[in-house]
């Protein structure tokens, strides 16, 4: 007997692009259904680092709820910067701009995602929206009548589910996409990724900096130390897929050789213990602008490859995404529309024209930093020229200021040190 159920919207996931559609959905008076295959609170491997693009959705879904979190400091812990060292160990302060920033509050913040994402998912109960976690997504379809069906089982029932919408917010392995989209455009731009929680690592910044390491090993890569609350790091590296099969590398190998050799690296950790083991997962880069959505859909964060190529940062535009598709779907049932042609307009068009440019200046770093030589000339140059140091700031905090780095003044600027 298969139990049916109908519903306005269905997201499938409940990570960071996931809750950022319920959310601004149930802001929107808009029914849904939450379909999660784990059972939360939920580990999910990350660096854990939050910057400015998640601040601002956060602020926009909710003004406390930043301050709760700021509040929370054996949770979360507050970051002002990034340190950036070049191949050859040259480091590059730069403090997080303090623009759009509340007083008392920093421009990012780090926090074990296990923690992150429960906070998220436990702004999600609302009259609108239903949670069905420890499901098993058995296939979607689309109905000649102009519905999407979705049929899963939770506690060994089958449940049949139709709505007009779904949103596909399922991570890099999306169910979602690859029913929807036949084209599978991720591979050359995926990157695989290590991380591990250490306590008891040494010079950690007085104000949290993240620190990039562009290991030459690794370009255009980096290992990172990402500060967390309570003395622990979260430690990782992050490498093309690509490059690791063609220099046929054991990235676990390349990172703990960083951790008991590299002579920058090494003395940090003469005292520090691993927490837990070491775990790996995949971030699907953005590589070039293509469709996210179409009859019936829209994917959002990582399903949509939305992570950025250059630094990495996937949690910012997945609530970003999810977010944008909340106000598509609300601009769809408003105008009694779900057709491909309204979501390409209503939502992958405003996606990228928010997102596509620094997306796209991240690809065209992210290929610059194949060579260490170029690592170490920006790092140089950054500490003559503030356009660039201010450009890298922005890479890390900004929206929009990426732009500047593919307008040609900008490098006359920082040839003339200016
Ligand atoms: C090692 C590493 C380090 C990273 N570091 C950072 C960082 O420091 N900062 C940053 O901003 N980003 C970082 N990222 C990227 C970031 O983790 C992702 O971009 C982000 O998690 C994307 O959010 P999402 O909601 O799209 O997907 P996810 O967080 O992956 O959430 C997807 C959800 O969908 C559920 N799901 C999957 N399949 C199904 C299914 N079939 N049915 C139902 N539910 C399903 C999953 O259980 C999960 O809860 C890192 C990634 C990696 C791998």
């Amino acid at each position: 007997m298969i139990r049916k159920i109908d519903t306005q919207v269905i997201i499938v996931g409940a990570g960071p692009a996931g809750a950022a559609a319920s959310i601004f959905l149930s802001k929107a008076g808009i029914q849904h259904l939450i379909l999660e295959k784990e059972q939360f609170p939920r580990d999910k491997v990350c660096g854990d680092a939050c910057g400015g693009k998640t601040t601002f959705v956060l602020r926009k879904a909710d003004q406390q709820w930043m301050q709760q979190i700021f509040e929370q400091s054996t949770q979360y812990l507050p970051t002002h910067g990034a340190l950036f060292f070049s191949p050859d160990g040259k480091s590059l302060s730069i403090p997080f701009s303090r623009k759009n920033v509340l007083p008392g509050q920093a421009a990012g913040f780090t926090t074990p995602r296990i923690t992150f994402d429960n906070f998220l998912f436990e702004k999600l109960a609302s009259p609108f929206s239903t949670v069905h976690q420890n499901v098993s997504l058995q296939r979607i379809d689309r109905t000649s009548e102009g519905f999407a069906k979705a049929t899963f089982i939770e506690n060994s029932e089958q449940i049949e589910a139709t709505c007009r919408l779904i949103i596909g917010a399922d991570g890099d392995k999306s169910f979602v996409r690859k029913t929807f989209l036949n084209s599978d455009t991720s591979s050359k731009a995926y990157c695989v990724a290590l991380r591990a929680y250490y306590k008891g690592v040494t010079e950690l910044h007085h104000e949290n900096y993240l620190e990039l390491h562009c290991l030459p090993e690794v370009v255009p890569g980096y290992f990172w130390i990402f500060p967390l609350p309570n003395g622990m790091a979260n430690v990782g590296i992050g490498m093309l897929s690509e490059q690791v099969r063609k220099k046929k590398l054991n990235l676990r190998e390349v990172m703990l050789n960083a951790i008991n050799h590299n002579p920058h690296i090494k003395h940090r950790f003469t005292h520090a213990t691993l927490l837990d083991k070491i775990q790996g997962w995949g971030l699907p880069m953005f590589i070039k602008e293509e469709p996210v959505s179409g009859d019936n859909f829209m994917l959002a964060g990582d399903a949509a490859n939305l992570v950025d190529p250059f630094t990495g940062e996937g949690i910012g535009n997945a609530l970003y995404s999810g977010m944008l598709a909340a106000e598509a779907a609300g601009n769809a049932f408003r105008e009694n529309t779900f057709d491909g042609n309204f979501f390409g307009k209503n939502y992958d068009k405003k996606l990228f024209g928010k997102l596509g440019t620094e997306l796209k200046t991240s690809a065209f770093l992210q290929r610059l930093c194949r060579y260490p030589w170029f690592l170490k000339f920006v790092v140089n140059k950054a500490y003559k020229s503030p356009t660039l140091n201010h450009a890298i700031e922005g890479m890390f905090v900004g929206i929009n200021l990426r732009k500047e780095l593919l307008k040609p003044s900008f490098y006359g600027k920082i040839l003339l040190n200016r």
